[in-house]
């Protein structure tokens, strides 16, 4: 076979460890997972009771344009049904975006250290990548300018950030905006939008209005906790809508998917619940910290990204004998910290427990080596 050469480059995304293998390898009964930044609230009864009364035969194919969905969204965003786009998941739109306008003769500029599906994209489009390096986990937005050439055709910018949590004030990505030429797009991914309690932060699709260069990637998997059946939808100008349109596939959103996530916006009052739980949730993670001496990035997110000072492996390895998983930062550009999603109370009680066991044991051991 003659592979895409830039295929032999590439691994499959590596998901989190799933409930069942923890279980089996362990022989744990409960496993609590914070490691895909998943809703530990699930979703909105309201979903749960549109889904339970939605009869429709399977056999036929779902609506191409998600019409419903999109007008709901529409209302509910204060946009015209024209200025979305919908994709299996926000994954799909970065695969768009990068189908539409990566090529072996285009660049394209995005941070290290920050979501991994541009980058894999990119290199599955043959693009050069101009990868620039973040500033203390921050994305370095004068360097990413700077690294704009002829060829550039995308800038990946994602606030707030995975893996950090962290997010870029609304003066900064205005400075931004600014000096970016209009034949590059922009792509402002914000999985997380909905966590953020910033005063700072900016309104992306306010901006979208002006920018004419600006895509907003959003999605119904975080804090909508519809992630199994895969809604994300991007906003911008129609002009890039209808450029966009064509790289879609005809039936990427599910019936399931397009009435669960209809459900979904009509519940407002899930989401500001999930998010205040969050807030405090996050505070828990906080106090462990500071009591512990441990640095941390202050998260505009539903996880959160600690140093630990040792191998992320070792911490990873522990949590998980005691059933709970979370990421290791070591693939995640972070070798000595680990993401854990922020939980329900009680979960993040257990976790941190654990992690106090962890730093209780990790202490022991640097006596025994000083002969104490
Ligand atoms: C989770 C996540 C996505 C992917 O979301 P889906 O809609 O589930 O594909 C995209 N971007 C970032 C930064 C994410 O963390």
């Amino acid at each position: 076979m003659r592979w895409k050469e830039q295929l032999l480059k590439l691994t499959p995304y590596q998901p989190g460890k799933s409930i069942e293998q923890v279980k089996k390898q362990y022989q744990l009964e409960k496993i609590v997972k914070l490691a895909s930044n998943e809703n530990p609230f699930g979703c909105s009864e309201m979903v749960k009771s549109a889904l339970r009364f939605h009869t429709e035969s399977l056999a036929i194919y779902p609506n191409g344009n998600a019409a419903n969905l999109r007008e709901e969204l529409a209302k509910f965003l204060q946009v015209d049904e024209e200025e979305i786009i919908f994709g299996n998941g926000s994954d799909n739109l970065i695969q768009m975006i990068s189908r539409a306008l990566l090529h072996p003769n285009a660049s394209t500029v995005m941070s290290t250290n920050t979501f991994s599906q541009y980058k894999h994209n990119a290199i599955l489009e043959g693009a050069i990548i101009k990868e620039v390096p973040d500033k203390n986990g921050e994305h370095d937005l004068d360097s990413m300018l700077a690294a704009i050439d002829e060829k550039t055709n995308v800038i990946w910018v994602c606030s707030p950030n995975n893996p950090t949590g962290t997010y870029i004030p609304e003066s900064k990505l205005v400075a931004f905006l600014d000096q970016v030429p209009e034949h590059i797009l922009v792509v402002l991914d914000e999985a997380y939008y909905e966590y953020v309690i910033a005063d700072d932060y900016y309104d992306s699709i306010k901006l979208t209005r002006k920018y004419r260069n600006l895509i907003v990637l959003r999605t119904f998997s975080k804090i909508y906790g519809l992630a199994a059946l895969r809604v994300g939808y991007g906003v911008a100008q129609k002009e890039i809508i209808k450029a966009l349109e064509p790289a879609r596939e005809p039936f990427n959103v599910n019936t399931v998917a397009q009435i669960a996530a209809a459900a979904a916006i009509a519940d407002q009052k899930f989401v500001e619940e999930c998010k205040k739980k969050n807030r405090q949730g996050l505070n828990q993670f906080y106090q462990f910290c500071k009591q512990n001496d441990l640095r941390y990035f202050p998260s505009q997110t539903n996880f959160i990204l600690i140093d630990f000072k040792v191998e992320s492996e070792k911490v990873f390895q522990f949590l998980l004998e005691r059933g709970f998983i979370v990421r290791s930062g070591n693939a995640l550009g972070f070798p000595t910290a680990v993401r854990i999603t922020v939980g329900s109370k009680e979960q993040n009680e257990g976790v941190i427990k654990a992690l106090e066991e962890f730093l209780a044991e990790k202490k022991s051991e640097v006596h025994t080596i000083l002969g104490e």
